[in-house]
């Protein structure tokens, strides 16, 4: 782990920021406007804070909850700041699921009722990884951020996904206990599907650990710790374009990491694909969709990056 650590402290490259790929900002305000309306369904509301745990615990509970998941869709939810209806939201649940790793930077100034919140990541809270010295980048109505402290995007190591799923489980189990047997079934089922991918991305480590391989944005240490990837960090998004002063700084880390693949959060543009060929490397989408995908959901979007792995490391 330690050395893992290093390896993502001495990324130095600043460019833009975190936001989900393919999103119009125009939806924000919609978004925001819809996110205070107070629930009339009369099931247990269970408030999450992205959208993976939002998937799980959809699959999870079935129609015995209402599962809300109120950050706009052109944000990131790790660096969203609720207003102050949302706040209200979160502290009339019922159940708050928290991701933990340190996920929602709004948590620590907010009080949230104790008896209510789920740390969804407790049960590998000591084996979690450290980044320092990452730079501060920005865009976007969250500000400023940088991926300094607690690396946050646990569910891509599909092991501690199933660990995630089982608390929210055990969570949902206690909210509704007259749903146990449903909640039982379906947690089994979403685990056998995680632990699937798992094992098909741990059947891939062998090949990959022969690959050093970049990253388009420092969000994959899970990923990389537990599948074994190579892997060095820029701080571009898919839309970033890939000037000069982005392309030199790519190489100086190429110049001691001679990667040939570069792994993006969303679809690079033509122009970039075509740049980053001319330096010998090809581009590969592992999207880790903290937020709500343009088109499937989180299992399709997971199946689908896992098929491009193995396409690529064949
Ligand atoms: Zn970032």
């Amino acid at each position: 782990m330690k050395t893992r650590t290093l390896l993502f402290s001495c990324l130095a490259l600043v460019f833009a920021g975190c936001k989900p790929a393919a999103q119009a900002p125009a939806e924000k305000t919609a978004e925001t406007a819809a996110a205070p309306t107070p629930a009339k369904s009369g099931k247990p509301q269970v408030l999450v804070a992205n959208y993976p745990l939002q998937y799980f615990a959809q699959r999870i509970a079935g129609d015995s909850v209402e599962v809300r998941f109120l950050a706009p869709k052109n944000e990131d939810p790790a660096f969203w700041q609720p207003d102050e209806a949302a706040i209200t939201a979160f502290q009339s649940a019922d159940l708050i699921l928290m991701n933990g790793a340190g996920y929602s930077k709004w948590a620590d100034k907010v009080t949230l009722p104790e008896s209510k919140v789920v740390d969804a990541s407790a049960a590998f809270a000591n084996n979690l990884i450290e980044v320092r010295d990452a730079s501060t980048h920005s865009h976007g109505p969250a500000g400023a951020h940088s991926h300094n402290g607690t690396a946050f995007t646990t569910w891509i190591d599909f092991k501690q996904a199933s660990m995630q799923a089982q608390a929210v489980s055990d969570a949902l189990v206690k909210l509704v206990p007259a749903a146990k047997d449903a909640i039982s079934k379906n947690t089994e089922s979403l685990k056998d599907e995680l632990e699937a991918l798992d094992d098909r991305m741990s059947a891939l480590s062998r090949r990959l650990v022969q690959h050093p391989l970049v990253a388009s944005h420092p969000v994959y240490h899970y990923l990389a710790r537990r599948y074994g990837l190579d892997l060095r960090s820029v701080l571009w998004e898919p839309d970033t374009a890939l000037d000069g002063t982005a392309l030199s700084d790519l190489n100086a880390i190429l110049a001691g990491h001679r990667a040939r693949w570069m792994i993006w959060e969303g679809e690079p543009s033509k122009d970039s694909v075509e740049k980053l060929a001319a330096l010998g490397l090809q581009s590969i989408v592992f999207d880790p969709c903290g937020n709500v995908p343009a088109s499937g959901d989180f299992m399709t979007v997971m199946k689908t990056n896992v098929e491009a792995m193995e396409k690529a490391f064949p």
